[in-house]
Parts: C-alpha cells; structure tokens; sequence
C-alpha cells in the first residue's frame, strides 16, 4: 500500500490516527538483485557448523513450545552480559542487561518507559530515520538539533539544545546511521550531565565496526546511571534473520522495561538461537576485521575517484556529492548493483559486501562515473 492508500478516505475509513495519516511505512526496497548493498546487512552467512549448531538447538527448544518462553530471559542476559565484558564493560552483570526483537524494539520500549505524551525526545540530523518514528507511536515530541557539514556534534550546541528543550531521551547512535561518524567519549559525558534525569541513549548497532582507538560507550557505564548502550546481534553478528537486540544499562532502567514489554516478548525460539550464536561468536565475529579492512579500502578508492566521503567507523559508506543521485542510484541498480538513497540531499550510502560484490560496485561506478562526465 502506497502513502495516499494509507492516508485512507475522505471519510476517514479506516480510522487511523491523525498523525499516521499519509505517512509511508519504514523500509528500503527489497529489490531480487545481485548485488545488495542497501541495508547494511552482513554479507556472509553462517558456516555449516554454526547453522547445524543452531538447527539442533531449535530442534530441543521445539519440544517444549507448549509453553511460554522465560519472560526474564535469564540465560540470554546473562550470555550477553558476558560478551559485552569483553568489549568494554568488564564485570557487567545480567540485571544490567536487557533484550527484544531487534534494538529497534529495545528502544522503542525505551521511549514506552521514559518518553510519552508530554515529554520529549532529542536527536541531531542526518540521522537514523526510525527516531521520529519511535517518537510519533509514542506520542512523544520530538526535537531534532543539527550535525556540523563533517557530521560531527558541537558540543555547545548540543548541550544548549538539550538545556533548552529538557528531553527524558537523547538517542545519540555511534557509529551514527547514515554518516558512520563515531561519538568520541567527551560528548557522550556532556550530554549525561546536561540532561539531568534524562536519558542518553548511545546506539551503537554497529560499534563492533568502529575503527582502532574509537572507544565504546560501553567504558562510560560505570560513570553515568543515566546512560544507556544498545547493540544489535544484525550486523556484526550476521544475525538480522534472528530480531535480537539488546542493552546495558543500569539495573533499574533494565527493571522498568519490564513494565512495558508485551508478555513473552521474546519467542523462546529466538532466545535459543541468540544463545547458539554466542556460543559461537568469535567464528561470528570473524568477519568484523575483514568487512572493517573492505570499509578503508572503500573509502580510500572513492576519495581517488575525486568523490566527498565522510569518515566511518560502521560497515557503510556515505559518499556524495551528485546533483542528481536519483540518477546515479538507478544506473547502479540497472547493472544489478543495489545501494541506499539516504542521508542528505546529494549523497548515498554503501554497505560494505564480500570482495567480489565490491569489486561489482567499484566496476559498475566506475562506468556510471565515466558516463556522466
Ligand atoms: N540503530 C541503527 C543506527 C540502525 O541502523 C539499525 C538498523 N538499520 C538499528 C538500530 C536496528 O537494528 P535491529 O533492529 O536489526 O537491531
């Protein structure tokens, strides 16, 4: 259904609310092409053995699917704590952990609990084009303050936005989507301070890429209860088919989530593929260092092709500038190579695939390039 279908009636069948009125549903395209490099997906699927791994797993958790999973998802926070230890947090504990269907999920029952009618949630643009969604479904209000031209925050301005306008949320991801720029630690601490009792919530759904010597925010936990990390197993993990997202967080903001879940949010199904997948993480996380070295040659290869890229810490590219990228995205995808139409006017944004679907992107801008000159 296109947006003027949603839109409804003049009669206002159905009767959808107001606000959701012509609004066009979230989605890139899901196009069938070979090349697909559009949704900052992970490339290479599971082994052979991680897929048997979690294929006798699910078989075991099938003879019990009379009953409802483990609400407090006890086994699986306490997995994922461990992992985040070892990426920055040592000696988070379980109570600290939370999880639900995708950080898409995670933060939406973030803005349930602490946003809402009345209250305010802040963002800096370009940025991740679910924020406003959350805000809308939530009936929060929401306020967008502006990135510097090299994507970056000004710290004094960010904090004179957030004085001003007293959010209980700030979501703040690093690496942001879809620019790639990472957070350094001083603007996560400014925002901690400068918004009181609100939140700061640091997305980073792609930290795992982020580049040698860009810390996570995950080493700021001990110093902020107000802050908050998310972390996806979408993409580093190559779990996006799985819906697992999770946070960490102060035990009491884990406890509030509660109040907001949907009972049995967390099929028993995907609590025991997460857990088979830690199990195997570092085969899993493999692939970090190689899509990371594929991102710097990437983002080298467009500079010597005369083209603006922002610096990334993520497993994307954003790159520009053409008056009409409409056009460069069709004529990619017309040599069945598929990327995204995002960010700001001018520019588009890569992810990073295999070598060889590379090598078909660099191929095919190449003679995009050449065409338009
Ligand atoms: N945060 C950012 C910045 C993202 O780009 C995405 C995925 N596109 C998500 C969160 C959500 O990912 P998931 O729900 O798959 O965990």
């Amino acid at each position: 259904m296109n947006a003027s279908e949603l839109a409804g009636e003049p009669s206002g069948w159905p009767p959808l609310r107001e606000e959701l009125r012509g609004i066009e549903p979230y989605g890139a395209p899901q196009l069938d092409v070979p090349v697909q490099l559009n949704v900052n997906e992970n490339p290479y699927p599971p082994s052979a053995e991680v897929v048997a791994d979690v294929a006798a797993a699910v078989a075991e958790t099938a003879a019990h699917l009379n009953r409802y999973p483990d609400r407090e998802l006890t086994e699986l926070r306490a997995a994922l704590a461990d992992y985040l230890a070892a990426d920055g947090s040592p000696g988070l504990r379980p109570e600290q952990v939370w999880a639900a269907n995708g950080s898409n999920e995670v933060m939406l029952q973030l803005l349930q609990a602490f946003a809402g009618p009345g209250r305010t949630a802040v963002g800096f643009a370009p940025t991740y084009s679910m924020y406003p969604e959350y805000a809308r479904v939530t009936n929060t209000r929401w306020v967008v303050g502006h990135r510097e031209e090299d994507f970056s925050l000004d710290l004094d301005r960010a904090r004179a936005l957030v004085q001003q306008h007293r959010p209980t949320v700030v979501l703040l991801p690093s690496p942001n989507n879809p620019t790639g720029t990472a957070l350094p630690p001083e603007a996560v601490s400014t925002l901690c301070g400068a918004v009181g009792d609100g939140l700061v919530v640091v997305d980073e759904a792609y930290g795992e890429f982020r580049r040698d010597g860009t810390p996570s925010a995950l080493e700021l936990l001990p110093r902020h209860r107000n802050l908050v990390v998310t972390r996806t197993m979408s993409k580093a993990f190559a779990l996006a088919g799985a819906r697992l997202g999770y946070l960490a967080a102060a035990p009491e903001i884990c406890d509030a989530l509660r109040l907001v879940r949907l009972p049995y949010h967390l099929s028993a199904v995907t609590q025991t593929v997460a857990l088979a997948a830690l199990r195997h993480s570092s085969e899993l996380l493999g692939r970090v260092a190689d899509l990371r070295a594929e991102r710097d040659a990437c983002v080298d290869w467009l500079r010597a092709q005369g083209l603006t890229v922002a610096d990334s810490d993520a497993n994307y590219v954003l790159f520009g500038s053409f008056a009409d990228r409409h056009g460069v995205w069709q004529a990619l995808l017309d040599r069945g190579v598929l990327i995204r139409e995002t960010g700001p006017e001018g520019w588009l944004r890569v992810s990073i695939g295999t070598p060889a679907e590379m090598g078909a992107f660099r191929k095919a801008l190449t003679e995009v390039l050449e065409e338009a000159r």
